[in-house]
């Protein structure tokens, strides 16, 4: 049997080896041939080293992703390689073994490789063998390690729950597994494990987590996959405050273990009010400012109709882009706003210290002074408005302008993170998709005692004891204590228009698991995909996932979803209906 025996990775060379005889082996990087010397550019998973090949040697045919083991001596180079970390040094190579040879690979294995992404996510094998790929893999473990070394530190055992599971609660379509022995029967793939983690608290673990990998049928975006992970994390007897405790404890381990990031603790905390009205979004990015203004007050005896009659009327200010506001940049912004649902926006310049053109011709000098007062406008600023009587439109689409000037103008430093916890979430809200009342988390959270009288008159005025941790304007996780008492529960499950039958066909064993001495109980869960995009700074959540699905939800290295057998699917009672335009 042959043995494949190293004594250095490649990467890790350095001048303390000058002088030393070692044997490497790796995939070839490059070549370069200059008669009577061969460079080799050797890669393994620690970075790259040169190996130098005098004419001397006996060597094999040596091509691009060659495998090679090399025995040679450290020597230091006369001039150094300021590109590769191990530049200092090469490897004078004395025996060079082929291990195995390649084809010419169909994308370039270079850390400047620009091959697009549809390419790379198909030959996702060659594009990971870079270093600052598998970097944000490496990450990734850590992130895990940090987490089962605190968890477990702190009491919490590791318990699986099933994959092949009835439908559970967290909104998203569900991905369904058919059952060949009930035929016409489905498991549905876990959005969550949250009703089995609820369960294990009713069996007395108190302390549970799991790295739960989670099922959505959702549209993508650049940070969602339709199966990602979860740190997924439940305790017993313990309130909010202390579970937001333990969560940042976690927190500030994973980033001090992964990129040596000391988070000063406590965190913050955010009302959900106060995050949609001063900075637009449930998940804001506080890196940098620019907050929303509320212009309400001062607009409330304006001339100008639509910010009397308007109930929001709010705005941001943008420093120093007066001078591009042309017709083009306004036509821009205008754009923008109907992207973000902004029906009725302004754009008003600040120019000899007030304001100009445009609707400020309805304005008294009193309501132009306070304009500029509020956001301390200076010449060459900028005054975006928005006015509605939907306020989610209104802030909403503020807060996505105030992201969007951050990205354009560059305001967030890099290297930075700010987290912070957005807490007291409303219990409701009404569905995009059908207007009708539905739960912001999942209908377990429980809602905040001093609200419990409005449950059935004033639904949406009933706020909860749920949290989301925000890291960079990303939602990296967020959880809620449950409800704990049955009656509270059938309330919920009333106001939210489920019939009996509906209750017990979809969390029958739920309720019922809840009659039997259910402790109080909160947790929540952590996107493991999230938090290694937020600490290895990429915004692609396909960056830090081995084999991603594609936009469309297709695996791009094995083409799932696959066409199956006819017999298959009779095995599972199944007839595909013909596409009406196929
Ligand atoms: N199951 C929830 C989610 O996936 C998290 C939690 O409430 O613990 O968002």
């Amino acid at each position: 049997m042959e043995k494949f025996d190293r004594t250095n990775y490649c990467g890790e060379l350095d001048l303390s080896n000058v002088g030393e005889e070692v044997t490497i082996i790796g995939w070839v990087q490059r070549k370069r041939n200059l008669g009577s010397l061969i460079f080799v550019d050797l890669r393994d998973r620690k970075g790259i080293v040169q190996v130098c090949i005098k004419d001397n040697l006996d060597i094999p045919d040596i091509r691009n992703e060659y495998i090679l083991q090399v025995t040679g001596v450290v020597t230091k180079k006369e001039v150094e390689n300021k590109n590769l970390k191990t530049g200092a040094i090469e490897v004078v190579a004395s025996k060079i073994i082929l291990i195995n040879t390649s084809e010419q690979p169909p994308i370039s294995t270079a850390e400047d490789s620009n091959a697009n992404e549809d390419i790379r996510l198909k030959y996702r094998y060659l594009d990971l063998r870079r270093k600052s790929m598998q970097d944000r893999f490496v990450i990734r473990s850590k992130i895990v390690k940090a987490t089962h070394e605190y968890l477990d530190s702190h009491d919490f055992i590791e318990i699986e729950t099933p994959y092949l599971a009835p439908s559970t609660p967290e909104g998203a379509r569900d991905y369904l597994v058919p059952s060949r022995i009930h035929k016409g029967c489905f498991y549905a793939l876990p959005q969550s494990p949250q009703l089995y983690k609820q369960m294990l608290m009713i069996c007395g673990f108190e302390r549970y987590y799991q790295i739960a990998r989670c099922f959505r049928d959702e549209d993508l975006r650049a940070d969602r996959q339709p199966d990602f992970t979860q740190i997924d994390i439940e305790t017993s007897f313990l309130n909010q405050d202390q579970i937001l405790e333990m969560s940042e404890g976690l927190l500030q381990k994973i980033f001090k273990d992964t990129i040596g990031y000391e988070v000063k603790l406590p965190l913050r905390r955010l009302d959900y009010e106060d995050a949609v009205n001063i900075y637009g979004s449930d998940k804001p990015d506080t890196r940098f400012d620019m907050k929303i203004h509320d212009l309400k007050a001062l607009f409330s005896n304006c001339e100008y109709e639509n910010f009397k009659t308007s109930t929001y009327v709010r705005g941001i200010l943008v420093k120093n882009i007066a001078d591009v506001t042309s017709r083009k940049k306004q036509d821009e912004y205008n754009l923008l706003a109907q992207k973000f649902n902004m029906k009725s926006f302004y754009c008003i310049k600040v120019l000899n210290n007030t304001v100009e053109g445009g609707i400020t011709k309805f304005f008294s000098a009193e309501e132009k002074a306070k304009l500029t007062e509020i956001f301390g406008a200076e010449n060459n600023d900028v005054i975006f408005i928005a006015s509605g009587n939907i306020r989610k439109n209104v802030a909403f689409g503020l807060g996505a302008l105030r992201s969007f000037f951050a990205k354009e103008l560059n305001l967030i430093k890099p290297n930075t993170f700010d987290l912070l916890w957005v807490v007291h979430f409303p219990l409701f809200e009404k569905s995009e998709e059908n207007g009708e009342i539905t739960p912001c988390h999942h209908p377990f959270t429980r809602p905040c005692d001093e609200d419990l009288p409005k449950l059935r008159e004033k639904p949406y005025e009933v706020y909860s004891y749920a949290y989301d941790i925000v890291i960079n304007g990303y939602e990296a996780g967020g959880g809620s204590l449950r409800i704990y008492d049955q009656n509270v529960q059938k309330e919920i499950f009333e106001v939210l228009g489920f019939t009996e039958k509906d209750i017990q066909n979809k969390f029958g064993f739920f309720v019922e698991a809840l009659k039997y001495g259910t402790p109080p109980h909160g947790g929540l869960a952590f996107g493991l995909d999230r938090l290694t995009m937020i600490l290895s700074q990429t915004d692609n959540i396909r960056d830090v996932i081995a084999f991603p699905k594609n936009l469309n939800a297709v695996c791009p290295v094995t083409n799932a979803p696959l066409k199956v057998d006819e017999e298959q699917l009779s095995t599972l009672g199944i007839k595909i209906m013909e596409e009406e335009n196929e």
